[in-house]
């Protein structure tokens, strides 16, 4: 069995559209690569954004739900999302993020490296990672962020637990992971180095509070797997292990088996094909709202009922 090639996406929640897409657009620099809708409740909005053509490992995706009280962060959860930035750059976002009124916590050492840690405007922990050796993404060249401070995919994700034996057996035995170390209560765990998201860092918190699911909760994690064949191989190796893996979906960009993981984290795999440019050309990404053919003859309802929203204009950044 292929081991998992990192992590392919990371789905959160947001309550506000407009500031969601103004925040990781416009501030942080991300590409929105795709606006469509929850499949599940077609009256909400579901963005991806990520590198300029939507490479896995770089794509954030966010249900925006109006109503959606704030999640309380604990065990339980995947507690934060870390993207790689180049050596040097953390002072620049520093600053950026001070005028967008984000708070940053001081740029802490871990593992070797520099991180800088913050809360989006929903809560949800992201945290920069200066990195040597980046990873290739597609820079967004209309973004606002040159590309010697870009964000460069995912750096690692964050679960925070009660026990951190089960999560690592899964990931070890069954998902190709290797441990890597340990730091204070944070186990480390590595994919695929060449693949980006190739981290998962276990956060060991015995007895503390559980999450709260909510806005700025990341509702579930995926790992990326090269094709359907891969996925349901590692459907049929899941389901003997004992997890209850879903049946695969059509996520339209890709394919999708879900299943919970012994510490309460929805871990889903997802396949690299067929990708963000199967419905829209690289040059329009995320400009029009795209839905799934069994969803297009209720457009005109759903276009409705959606909040407005604006791609508003892009200010470069200077160096
Ligand atoms: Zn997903």
């Amino acid at each position: 069995m292929n081991p998992i090639r990192g992590l392919h996406h990371v789905t959160a929640v947001a309550r506000d559209p407009q500031r969601n897409v103004d925040f990781y657009r416009n501030v942080l620099g991300q590409r929105l690569v795709k606006r469509t809708v929850n499949f599940d409740s077609p009256d909400t909005y579901h963005f991806y954004f990520a590198d300029a053509t939507g490479n896995p490992g770089s794509v954030l995706t966010f249900f925006a739900w109006p109503n959606m009280r704030r999640g309380v962060r604990g065990n339980g959860e995947t507690n934060v999302v870390a993207y790689n930035v180049p050596i040097g750059s953390l002072p620049f976002w520093q600053a950026r993020l001070k005028q967008a009124e984000i708070t940053t916590t001081p740029i802490q050492a871990r593992f070797g490296q520099n991180v800088l840690a913050f809360s989006d405007p929903d809560g949800m922990g992201v945290e920069l990672v200066e990195v040597e050796n980046l990873p290739t993404v597609q820079h967004w060249e209309e973004g606002p962020i040159p590309q010697a401070h870009a964000l460069r995919g995912f750096h690692s994700v964050t679960l925070w637990l009660d026990e951190v034996e089960p999560t690592s057996a899964l990931l070890t035995q069954e998902m190709g992971y290797r441990f890597t170390g340990v730091e204070e209560n944070r186990h480390r765990f590595q994919g695929d180095v060449n693949a980006l998201g190739h981290i998962v860092d276990l956060v060991h918190r015995p007895g503390k509070i559980q999450a709260g699911f909510g806005a700025g909760s990341i509702h579930h994690i995926a790992f990326r797997v090269a094709n359907d064949e891969e996925q349901l191989t590692y459907q049929s190796t899941l389901n003997e292990a004992g997890f209850r893996v879903s049946p695969v979906m059509d996520r339209s960009y890709f394919h999708s088996i879900y299943f919970r993981e012994q510490g309460g984290v929805l871990f889903e795999i997802a396949t690299d094909t067929p990708g963000f440019l199967i419905d829209e050309p690289k040059e329009s990404l995320g400009e029009a709202l795209k839905l799934p053919a069994w969803v297009e003859p209720q457009r005109a309802e759903i276009e409705a009922s959606l909040l407005p929203l604006t791609l508003n204009p892009i200010e470069k950044a200077s160096l």
